[in-house]
């Protein structure tokens, strides 16, 4: 490769100086400067160099729908000339309404109130709020603890880092942080989902009368390396937590907006209801496993839902930031009260912005027009195209949830996720493994010509580091 231009440097030079970069050792950013992108289309970003590259990992979760998505776009600049912005206490708008309308609506009404954020984490902060605060106010104030799964990411704030099992995340705050319980996770590569459930049994016999809540990502926990589990898992797990008498949160910031095959993940957690006509593969399939998936076009029924959902990242598209918090008419009951101290008061500056909402009611208009069954089509497309990876002496546990697929590299030198992330740039593949784990959460615009050329940038880019790949 040719070296940057003089623009290019300029500018890492300037942010290196200026912007204290996330999840970053600035030290080390000296070496490895940031890549400087002029601009973003469909799923590709460009440099200032007359390069692309694609965003194999939807710029860390969120772009679901490629760079600069023409009706997205088109559904904020709308707004903007409407109305910006407007604090959602006391006041209130139609972009937020509906938006909330529509998110109660795919969960058939079970999880009827809405409460924004601004992101993830503080989405995560206000249901453990939440969940503590409705127990208090029903005279329940002993139940004060969490459970959180081992390598459970729920986001770096102090509240959300205290659920989070992420070493490196979280060890040099420890002293900060609430004690939660941590409890082993289902791993569908360990087979120890009965493990996992007893482990939470006991936990749960024992501290019920302590516990206010269980936060759980469904069905992948996603910073932990793309660890995938089933949702018989979840099914016990809301059984348990009902017969305790405990909060379930279903931490869908990562796998919500589709990204597992349906709307909410939550979705393939119950059997379809009877009668109603199977549909084409939920684009759930794992290879080899999997879950069955179905449609999004009515409220699912026959569920049983979390007591939270919380959803971020996906819902704007990668536009603009907004979290929220799905909940239960009986939470909501819990505060309700003549007492203003019995209420929820909680708020970010920009609760409910009108812009975010505008953006995420676009999204949803993408779901009502068939998205889902959109992904069902890439996620196959995607599983064929990586299947003959699997055959790879350097590939194990090559695995798929919907929108989701991952493999671990076998015996990766250290250094493996930085070594590959660089050398997969110079096959136009922008992309960031975990540990030894590669994967891929790229926008909902696969096609088949574009997963043939996935598989072969990643294998590619295996040759490079392994010579001995053929
Ligand atoms: C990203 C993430 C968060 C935190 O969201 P932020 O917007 O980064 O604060 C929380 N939970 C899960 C599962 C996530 O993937």
């Amino acid at each position: 490769m040719t070296s940057p231009s003089n623009q290019t440097q300029a500018l890492q030079r300037r942010s290196l100086d200026a912007v204290w970069h996330p999840c970053t050792q600035m030290a080390r950013a000296e070496a490895v400067p940031p890549l400087p992108i002029a601009r973003g289309e469909g799923p590709w970003l460009y440099d200032f160099e007359g390069q692309r590259y694609f965003d194999a990992n939807s710029s860390w979760w969120v772009n679901l729908f490629g760079h600069a998505d023409a009706a997205i776009n088109a559904a904020i600049k709308h707004q903007l000339d409407t109305l910006p912005h407007v604090m959602l206490a006391g006041c209130t708008h139609e972009p937020a309404v509906r938006l909330a309308e529509r998110l109660s609506a795919r969960t058939g009404g079970a999880l009827g109130h809405v409460f924004f954020g601004s992101d993830g984490a503080s989405a995560v902060e206000i249901a453990l709020k939440q969940s503590f605060h409705s127990w208090r106010n029903l005279g329940r104030s002993d139940k004060r603890e969490f459970v959180c799964l081992q390598n459970g990411y729920h986001g770096e704030t102090i509240g959300a880092l205290a659920v989070t099992d992420v070493a490196i995340f979280r060890d040099a705050y420890d002293p900060l942080l609430m004690r939660a319980h941590i409890v082993t996770s289902p791993d569908s590569r360990l087979g120890n989902e009965a493990e996992a459930l007893a482990a939470m049994r006991a936990l749960l016999a024992e501290r019920h009368d302590q516990i206010a809540a269980v936060i759980v990502e469904p069905l992948v926990q996603g910073a932990a390396g793309m660890v995938m589990h089933s949702p018989n898992y979840l099914r016990q797990l809301r059984a348990m937590t009902r017969e305790f008498g405990v909060h379930l949160i279903a931490d869908e910031i990562a796998v919500g907006c589709g990204r597992t095959g349906q709307f909410f993940a939550w979705e393939h957690v119950s059997p379809r209801p009877t009668g109603t006509p199977s549909a084409p593969r939920g684009g759930a399939a794992a290879f080899g496993s999997g879950p069955a998936g179905d449609r999004d076009t009515q409220p699912p029924q026959g569920q049983d839902w979390p007591d939270f959902i919380l959803l971020s990242k996906g819902i704007t598209a990668g536009t603009l930031p907004l979290s929220l918090v799905l909940t239960t008419d009986a939470v909501y009951r819990a505060f309700w009260s003549d007492d203003v101290k019995r209420g929820f008061l909680h708020s970010h500056s920009y609760t409910g912005n009108a812009l975010a909402c505008a953006a995420a009611n676009a999204v949803l208009d993408r779901f009502d027009a068939g998205q889902i069954e959109r992904n069902a089509e890439q996620a196959s497309l995607l599983m064929e195209a990586f299947a003959p990876l699997g055959q790879c002496s350097r590939v194990e546990q090559l695995r798929q949830q919907g929108m989701i697929l991952a493999f671990d590299v076998v015996d990766a030198p250290s250094g493996f996720a930085e070594a590959f992330h660089l050398a997969a740039r110079r096959h136009q593949l922008l992309i960031r493994p975990i540990g030894r784990t590669v994967y891929l959460m790229p926008p909902y615009l696969i096609d088949a010509a574009t997963a043939a050329w996935l598989a072969a940038a990643v294998r590619a880019t295996l040759c490079d580091l392994f010579p001995d790949v053929a």
